[in-house]
C-alpha cells in the first residue's frame, strides 16, 4: 500500500464543500479535542476558525513549548547545484532559465563548509536541482561523508529517488530527507510541472512511502502554499500526515509551509495566503500534532518571522544563500528564489533569545537548557531600555 491508494479514495470537491461548511459549532469542538483528529484538522483550517486564532494561538504556543521547551532549532541550506531537468514554472532553477549552471566539486563544498562552521551551525541542508544524470545518487554518496563529518544533522532536499538509495545514503550519515508535495490538486500540478520527471505526480505522491519504508529518520513534507486552494492543500498535507505516521511510526514529521510570492517566477498565486492565513495553518498543524516540527524559511520577512516563534515554529534557516557555492563566492545569477530575511545568523540568533525572554518576562518560566542565556538577554533588554 502506497498513499496514492488513499489519496485515489478521498473526494476532493467533497472535502472542500464540508471545509468550507465548518460552523463555529465545529470549531469549537476542534478546539477541545484537536490532536490526531482529521476532522479538527478541517474544522482548524476553514474560514470559520479565523475569528479563532487569538486562542488557536495561545494553545499552539503552550503545546510547543511543553513539547520543545523554548528551543528553536537553527540550520542552513548548502546548494550543491543549480542543474535541473524539469520545468517548473515558479522556480528559478527551471531548465529552460538561461542562469548559469554549477555543480559543487569537493575543493568547493570543503570553502561552503569552512564558512558555515565559522558561524557555529551543526546542522545542514544539502539542496539541489532535480538532475539525476549529473547529480544523482552516486554524487550524493561521493559528497556525504565529507559533509557528514563535519555536522551532527544531515538532510537533503533533492529529487525523489529509490528506497534502496535513500538506505544508501542513510548509511553514509543521512538523517532527514525534505521531499515536497507542491499541490495536491493533480490539475495544478500538471499546469505547474510542464517537462521532466516531476511531472510524475503519482510517484511523488509514494515518495515519502519509500523513505518510511528506507528507515530515514525524518521525514519532511510540504506544500507550496498558493499553488492551488491554500486551506485543502493544507488538509489533504495533514491526510498524508497522518497516513505516513501511521504506517512509518519509526519515523518523525516536520513540515515545510513555503509560500508561493506573486513575483516567483513571474507566476500569480492562484489562491493568495495572507500572513494570517499562514498563522492559521501553523497553529491548526500544531494543534493537531504536537510532535511535529515545523520550520520557517528565509522566505518569510524578518518581522514576520520573529512574530511567529513563539506560535509553533520549531526549526528556523538563518543567513541562507540558495546558489551553489554562495558562501565563498557570492553571484546573484545562481539563485533560486530571492530571500526576505536577510539577516546574519548573529542578528537571528539574536532576535530568539529576545523573543524567549519576552516570554520568560511573560510568565516568570526561563527553561533550563535555556538559562545561560539569561545574563545576555537581560544586558539586551538593558541595552533596548
Ligand atoms: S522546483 Fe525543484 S524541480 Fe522544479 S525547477 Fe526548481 S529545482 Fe527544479
Amino acid at each position: 500500500m502506497n498513499f496514492a491508494d488513499i489519496f485515489a479514495d478521498l473526494d476532493r470537491e467533497d472535502l472542500r464543500l464540508t471545509m468550507y461548511g465548518s460552523t463555529n459549532a465545529d470549531v469549537e469542538r476542534a478546539l477541545q479535542q484537536p490532536a490526531g483528529d482529521i476532522k479538527a484538522l478541517m474544522a482548524l483550517l476553514s474560514p470559520a476558525a479565523e475569528p479563532y486564532l487569538e486562542i488557536m494561538a495561545q494553545q499552539a504556543m503552550e503545546l510547543t513549548r511543553r513539547r520543545f521547551g523554548h528551543n528553536i532549532s537553527l540550520f542552513i541550506p548548502m546548494y550543491l547545484s543549480n542543474l535541473c531537468a524539469n520545468e517548473c514554472d515558479y522556480c528559478g532553477f527551471t531548465m529552460s532559465n538561461k542562469i548559469k549552471r554549477k555543480i559543487l566539486n569537493a575543493d568547493e563544498i570543503q570553502q561552503e563548509i569552512d564558512i558555515i562552521k565559522g558561524w557555529g551551525f551543526d546542522s545542514i541542508l544539502l539542496v539541489s536541482g532535480e538532475h539525476e544524470s549529473k547529480v544523482g545518487v552516486e554524487y550524493f554518496a561521493d559528497v556525504l561523508p565529507q559533509i557528514k563529518q563535519h555536522f551532527s544533522h544531515l538532510a537533503i532536499e533533492v529529487q525523489p529517488l529509490a528506497t534502496d538509495e535513500y538506505q544508501r545514503l542513510a548509511h553514509l550519515g543521512l538523517d532527514a530527507v525534505m521531499l515536497y508535495q507542491e499541490t495536491y490538486h493533480p490539475v495544478t500540478y500538471a499546469k505547474h510541472h510542464t517537462r521532466g520527471k516531476k511531472q510524475n505526480f503519482q510517484y511523488r505522491l509514494n515518495s515519502p512511502d519509500r523513505l518510511g519504508r528506507a528507515g530515514i529518520d525524518k521525514i519532511g513534507l510540504g506544500v507550496l502554499l498558493g499553488l492551488d486552494d491554500w486551506r485543502l492543500d493544507a488538509l489533504l498535507l495533514g491526510h498524508h500526515l497522518a497516513y505516513l505516521e501511521h504506517h512509518y511510526w519509526r519515523s518523525k514529521y516536520s513540515l515545510s509551509l513555503p509560500r508561493l510570492r506573486p513575483c516567483t517566477g513571474g507566476i500569480e498565486p492562484n489562491s493568495p495566503i495572507s500572513d494570517k492565513g499562514l498563522v492559521q495553518v501553523i497553529c491548526a498543524f500544531r494543534l493537531f500534532n504536537e510532535q511535529l516540527e515545523i520550520s520557517l524559511s528565509t522566505r518569510e520577512s524578518e518581522r514576520f518571522r520573529d512574530n511567529l516563534l513563539p506560535m509553533g515554529i520549531t526549526h528556523m534557516s538563518a543567513g541562507s544563500s540558495t546558489q551553489p557555492g554562495g558562501y565563498a563566492s557570492p553571484d546573484s545569477q545562481l539563485d533560486q528564489f530571492e530571500i526576505s530575511d536577510e539577516r546574519s545568523v548573529v542578528e537571528v540568533t539574536e532576535a530568539i533569545k529576545i523573543a524567549v525572554i519576552l516570554r520568560y518576562l511573560k510568565t516568570g518560566k526561563l527553561v533550563g537548557s535555556l538559562a545561560p542565556f539569561k545574563i545576555n538577554l537581560v544586558y539586551k533588554l538593558v541595552v533596548f531600555r
